[in-house]
């Protein structure tokens, strides 16, 4: 008997799971594991959004029922948010819309748009939630591959039609997971026009927005003109604040979307702990000093690690946003090789291109969640054992 659904079925195995299990046994067998694999921020949540959380813990009130939709305190945290980083005015009850995390609302967005056989049109590579989730909801993906000629931006006019008439959603992110690509204002124009001219609705994941370095600034798809009329932004505390396990993000713009997703997660949610909500709020509404501080600590990770693997012979441009580093194997491996014979070498865990879709191979995922020290000893241990001839 197979205790499981058809749509259960056809998720792939867990790309990870082989890494896990070789990572498990190495620190079984006493290896000092560098994981550079895991996209969570190591730096804590600042102290003042802690604060806020236990001080809200200890009403009463707060620990009733949410409100659905989200409570207020925290939905204008948000507008307000746009406002000033931005300039986008947002209406807080109609436009913004509390989640579980962002990702819980990229997964439920998918079923509040698509319906079986309908297409998403999915960046390669991606977050593979995008992925996941159409195919939880019977939908089926087209994948727009993403190059670095390209600018990791996808070439919209390679969309087929018969495939543009029957898709019902797409997914953008930047700055971009894996690839760490940020792009600007003009490339929000061009996807906000070509999804008005073919009716699709965009949603722009901003996970990463405000993991920025030097002067730039990651804009917001809401800032394109008639934007609201299409599209919808993710975005989440997780990245921004240190707050992953917080599980609290938000989705903005088009109010029809947000009715829709709404009346889905209504019907299955009920929304994130208020004191949760309320020190999110507060993490949007106060002291920001600690994202340029978060911001200067993975700058000096980047330079390490991209002058780390230039001296292997890998060279990456540097990437103006995410804490990510989007390397191209050395020459002779394929993603998975590449990223096994390190991690059994050295201990050092990074994640190959292709789990994040056929578009990533030839390439591996360096994530800056540990301090400088590890980010040498890292490479250090690679120079060491593998011998890669530098050409
Ligand atoms: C981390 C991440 C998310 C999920 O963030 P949560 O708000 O913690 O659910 C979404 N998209 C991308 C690209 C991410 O890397």
């Amino acid at each position: 008997m197979n205790y499981q659904s058809n749509r259960i079925d056809q998720i792939p195995p867990y790309l990870f799971a082989e890494i896990n299990k070789k990572k498990a046994a190495m620190i079984e067998a006493g290896v000092d594991i560098i994981d550079l694999g895991i996209g969570d921020p190591d730096l804590p949540t600042p102290k003042h959004i802690v604060d806020k959380l236990t001080e809200e813990l200890q009403d009463p009130k707060n620990l009733k029922y949410p409100s659905f939709v989200g409570c207020t305190e925290f939905k204008t945290a948000v507008a307000e948010f746009y406002y000033r980083q931005y300039g986008v005015e947002l209406n807080p009850e109609t436009e913004v819309l509390a989640l579980i995390g962002s990702k819980e609302g990229i997964a439920h967005l998918v079923p509040t748009l698509v319906d079986p056989g309908d297409y998403v049109l999915i960046p390669d590579p991606s977050y593979p939630v995008y992925r996941m989730a159409t195919l939880l909801a019977n939908g089926q993906y087209y994948h727009m591959p993403l190059s670095k000629e390209n600018n990791f931006e996808p070439d919209f006019k390679a969309i087929p039609k018969e495939i543009l008439k029957c898709s019902k959603l797409m997914f953008l992110n930047y700055p971009g997971n894996p690839t760490a690509a940020t792009v600007d204002v003009e490339f929000f124009h061009r996807a906000v026009t070509f999804a008005r001219n073919h009716n699709i609705p965009i949603a722009h994941d901003s996970a990463y927005n405000m993991v920025t370095f030097d002067s730039y600034k990651a804009p917001s798809i809401l800032e394109i003109e008639g934007s609201k009329e299409i599209s919808v932004e993710f975005g989440s505390l997780s990245k921004t604040y240190n707050m992953t396990g917080f599980r609290i993000g938000y989705v903005a713009g088009n109010s029809k979307i947000i009715k829709a997703l709404s009346i889905l997660k209504s019907n299955t949610d009920t929304g994130q702990l208020t004191p949760i909500q309320k020190a999110a709020a507060f993490a949007l509404t106060s002291d920001q000093s600690c994202i340029t501080k978060h911001n200067q600590i993975y700058k000096e990770r980047m330079t390490a690690m991209l002058e780390g693997l230039k001296s292997i012979g890998v060279e990456v441009d540097p990437p103006k946003g995410s804490f990510f580093i989007w390397a191209p194997v050395p020459k002779g491996y394929t993603s998975t090789e590449f990223v096994t014979n390190v991690l059994e070498q050295t201990g050092v865990i990074l994640t190959p291109g292709n789990a994040f879709g056929p578009s990533g191979e030839g390439f591996f995922r360096v994530s800056l969640s540990v301090p400088t020290e590890r980010l040498n000893e890292a490479v250090n241990r690679i120079k060491q054992k593998l011998k890669i001839t530098v050409s």
